[in-house]
């Protein structure tokens, strides 16, 4: 048990009195465990975001349970419930207004793919407006795949490089959702 939330140093080189590492790695181990999520949450699939955050499931212990709502003081934009069309300019506006390094889940269904709501109305994936790193798919999710969301988040800010965010390749990637850095 003694080793229950002790979070790993990343790779380096130690000795006796000293242990170094790269900026990449030790950034990586402080983005990862400072996670600020903002959910938006606009139907049942959020019911499964309150559980995650209440003390069964605990979110603390992985480093994220100050939520935030507003997307200034948040990098991690948590989508959770069906996404109507004229709700999606305000999710991107949303996601704009955070800073970098941000990243997004698309949790359950509907906000990965519309979900059974094949209609008119109802966006078919928030990643028609915006990219998405982690889907957690489920209609709803448990706490449990939420949990598993944050977790490849997590491995993913931990090893994304520090230039990455500076790269042609991100450029790009914003550049074909028509979204400005
Ligand atoms: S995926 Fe299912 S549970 Fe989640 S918002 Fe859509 S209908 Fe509700």
């Amino acid at each position: 048990m003694a080793d229950v939330n002790i979070e790993k140093a990343p790779s380096g080189q130690e000795g006796q009195g000293f242990f170094a590492t790269t900026l990449d790695g030790a950034v990586g181990l402080a983005r990862k465990n400072s996670l600020w999520p903002l959910p938006f949450a606009t139907s049942c699939c959020g019911i499964e975001f309150m559980a995650t955050m209440g003390s069964h499931y605990d979110l603390a212990r992985f480093g994220a349970e100050r939520v935030s709502f507003s997307p200034r003081q948040a990098d991690l934009l948590m989508v959770m419930g069906t996404i109507a069309k004229k709700m999606a300019p305000i999710v991107k506006a949303v996601y704009e207004q955070m800073t970098e390094p941000r990243w997004v889940i698309a949790v359950g269904a509907c906000a990965s793919s519309g979900g059974i709501f094949d209609t008119y109305s109802v966006l078919q994936g928030i990643d028609r407006i915006i990219p998405v790193d982690v889907y957690v798919p489920g209609c709803p999710p448990r706490p449990e795949q939420i949990i598993e969301g944050i977790l490849k988040i997590q491995h993913l800010a931990s090893t994304e490089s520090l230039r990455r965010r500076e790269s042609e390749e991100y450029k790009t990637l914003l550049a074909s959702y028509n979204i400005n850095q």
